[in-house]
Parts: structure tokens; C-alpha cells; sequence
């Protein structure tokens, strides 16, 4: 096992997502030696993963996209300096005889750090992948199963499957910037938004109903043919296709915390007013947190609840300090960025 690198943190927090990453910049405000460690290899997952999406439930911002969003908290976060760490899976959480806390990722670093943290949303979305055998090599690269950049779809000819919402809304977006758009369904009806498959059966989208991906074939670097069955028929066809977006839901998954001791009900942890887990020191924002009146599925959720965990981290390092909010409005450091700017 790789040993610590770095000296001991006030505070680490676990996921980069919107709770974690405004616990970050506001533990900087509160002049604690932060670090947040992210298992995705970028921060705010969940919003990349609907990043052209637009938000309207921001306080104070009428509308943003997901992505923009993200940049914004990123920004913020990084306000005060903290260590960011990507592409790390925290999977074990222990207390040391000093009582350290360490924490270990997926391959095997240690993080030191005298309180944590736990912003790991809710349960992890992991698309529902496409079952066939030689899929492996095309993922991340001509098979996605979320779209990160619309334009990588420029004048390419895109087959997406699926019979949701997602896949009718990128369809539609997709109609206007690819050169050929296909959707595959294996029903008779779709699932989505009524007035949105209207606008999808009148647009230029091929659609293929009762009908599902039997195969694809390409070489090491590209897709060349997928071939489609009729679900009715068993009827073979194929399709000259570049790219395939796969919207078959997501299962949620919530990443391994279940034996590190912390009281769960339900996928989620429990907390108390202060987002005190049940380990002394341990503290939890956003999606993954659960206590009576909690509003699940709200980023603004997180805003407030990583601020009442950061308070309390303060006051449980230092017993001196009352738990108590601060303003933004007094603090030098912001004051002297902004006016600058
Ligand atoms: C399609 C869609 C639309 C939505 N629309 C809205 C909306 O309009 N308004 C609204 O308020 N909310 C909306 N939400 C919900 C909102 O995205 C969530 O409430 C918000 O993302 C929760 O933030 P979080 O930081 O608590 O969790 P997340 O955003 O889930 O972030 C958790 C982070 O922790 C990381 N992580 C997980 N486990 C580990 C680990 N063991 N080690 C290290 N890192 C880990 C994950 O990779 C992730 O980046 C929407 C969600 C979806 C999917």
C-alpha cells in the first residue's frame, strides 16, 4: 500500500458532486485545511451527466445549464486552495490509535485527515449497459451510454436505443446536428413525454419500433454495421452506423460505505441536525444523507447541508469554537478577489 504522501487534513471530503464541492469552498471560508477526493476523473458527476440540461431551481440564478453550473462550483471550490484528488474510489474508512481517520481508495492511497465529510450522492447511477458480447471496445469512444458533448456528434450517422425520455430528448437534439438519427425501441410505445414523441415522429428521426440491437460489427476503431432485430418477426436488418447512444435507465448503486459502521437506513446515511453521522468526527451532506424533513433529490438540499456539516467539523477539531455560520460578506480574502475582479 502506497503510504501518505501528505500530511494530515482538517477535513476531506468524500465526492466532488454540487454538495460536496460547496462544503469545500465554505470549509475554506472557515481556514480549514480541506481536501475533496472525487472518484469520477472530473468533478460534480451527476451534472455532466445531464450537462445540457438547463436548472432553474438555483437560488438566485434564473437558469443555467448543468455544465455551467458545475464550472461555477468548481470555481468556487477551488476558491481557498483545497487539494483536489480525481480518480479515486474512497472504499475503506478507518480510525487510527491518535484518532486519525484514514481513508483508502481503490488503488490503495491513503488520505489522513481528522474529520470527513461523506458527499457521495445517492445512490451512484450506473447505466443499464447493452448486453451483447463485443461491446467492451467501442465503449467511451463510438458506444456511450451518457452524452457528454453534444458536438461530437456533428454530421455522424447516431442510432440511439432506448424508449425513455432521454433517449427521445436526444434524439430530437440530435436531429439537427447529426446526418442521420435513428431510435430503436423494443416496444411498440414509448415511454416518454407525449408532446416530445410527436415532435420526434415529425422530425427527421428514423424510428424503429419492436425492434432492438442484435449486433455490431466494426473494426478495432471504428462501428461500421449494427444489425436489428424485429422483436415481432425475428426479421434481420442492418444500419451504417458511427455512433450509438444506449438510454436504457440507470440502476442506482451506492458505492461501498456499507461497512465502514455508519448508521444506514434505506441507501442512505443517518444523520442528525448537524449532519453528524453516528462515528464521532464523520459528518454527511446532500443526496446521501437522510434525517426527518429531508427533501431528497435537491441540490439546494446539499448547499445547507454541507455548511451545517463544515460548522460542526470546526467545532468538533476545536472545542473552543461555538458551531456558528459566518458571512461571506466579511471575509477578506473573497472581498479582495471580487474587488479585484
Ligand atoms: C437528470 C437529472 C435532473 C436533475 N434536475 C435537478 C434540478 O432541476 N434541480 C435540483 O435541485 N436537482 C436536480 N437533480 C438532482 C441533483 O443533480 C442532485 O440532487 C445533486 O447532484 C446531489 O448532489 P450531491 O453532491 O449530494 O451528489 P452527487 O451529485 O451525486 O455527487 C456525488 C459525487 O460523489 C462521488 N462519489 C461517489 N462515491 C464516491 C466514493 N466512494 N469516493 C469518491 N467519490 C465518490 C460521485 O462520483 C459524485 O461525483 C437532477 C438529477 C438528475 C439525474
Amino acid at each position: 500500500m502506497k503510504e501518505e504522501i501528505d500530511s494530515c487534513y482538517d477535513v476531506t471530503i468524500i465526492g466532488g458532486g454540487p454538495s460536496g464541492l460547496f462544503a469545500a469552498f465554505y470549509a475554506g471560508m472557515r481556514e480549514m485545511k480541506t481536501k475533496v477526493i472525487e472518484a469520477a476523473p472530473y468533478l460534480g458527476r451527476k451534472l455532466p451527466y445531464y450537462r445540457e440540461k438547463f436548472l432553474f431551481d438555483v437560488g438566485g440564478i434564473q437558469a443555467i445549464t448543468a455544465g455551467k453550473l458545475v464550472e461555477e462550483l468548481e470555481a468556487q471550490a477551488r476558491t481557498f486552495g483545497p487539494t483536489i484528488v480525481l480518480s479515486q474510489l474512497i472504499e475503506k474508512m478507518e480510525r487510527l490509535s491518535d484518532g486519525t481517520i484514514r481513508l483508502t481508495s481503490h488503488i490503495g492511497e491513503t488520505h489522513l485527515t481528522r474529520s470527513v465529510v461523506i458527499a457521495i450522492g445517492g445512490e451512484t447511477l450506473v447505466p443499464q449497459k447493452l448486453e451483447l458480447p463485443n461491446t467492451k471496445k467501442y465503449e467511451g469512444r463510438h458506444l456511450h451510454y451518457s452524452v457528454d458533448d453534444i458536438e461530437q456528434f456533428r454530421n455522424k450517422r447516431v442510432l440511439i436505443s432506448g424508449g425513455g425520455d432521454s433517449a427521445v430528448d436526444w434524439a430530437i437534439a440530435l436531429a439537427s446536428i447529426a446526418s442521420f438519427v435513428g431510435i430503436v425501441h423494443r416496444r411498440s410505445d414509448f415511454r416518454a413525454h407525449e408532446g416530445n414523441v410527436s415532435k420526434m415522429r415529425n422530425s427527421s428521426v428514423h424510428v424503429m419500433t419492436s425492434s432492438q440491437i442484435k449486433e455490431i460489427s466494426g473494426d478495432e476503431e471504428h462501428i461500421e454495421l449494427v444489425m436489428l432485430e424485429q422483436t415481432e418477426t425475428g426479421n434481420i436488418s442492418s444500419l451504417e452506423i458511427d455512433e450509438i447512444i444506449v438510454c436504457h435507465g440507470a440502476r442506482p448503486e451506492l458505492s461501498g460505505i456499507k461497512d465502514w459502521g455508519l448508521g444506514i437506513e434505506q441507501n442512505r446515511i443517518t444523520v442528525d441536525a448537524w449532519m453528524q453521522t453516528s462515528i464521532p468526527g464523520v459528518f454527511a451532506a446532500g443526496d446521501v444523507v437522510d434525517y426527518p424533513g429531508k427533501l431528497p433529490g435537491l441540490i439546494a438540499g446539499g448547499f445547507m447541508e454541507g455548511p451545517a456539516a463544515i460548522n460542526r467539523a470546526k467545532a468538533y477539531l476545536d472545542p473552543h469554537e461555538e458551531v456558528r455560520p459566518i458571512w461571506s460578506t466579511d471575509n477578506e480574502v473573497l472581498m479582495a478577489i471580487h474587488s479585484r475582479a
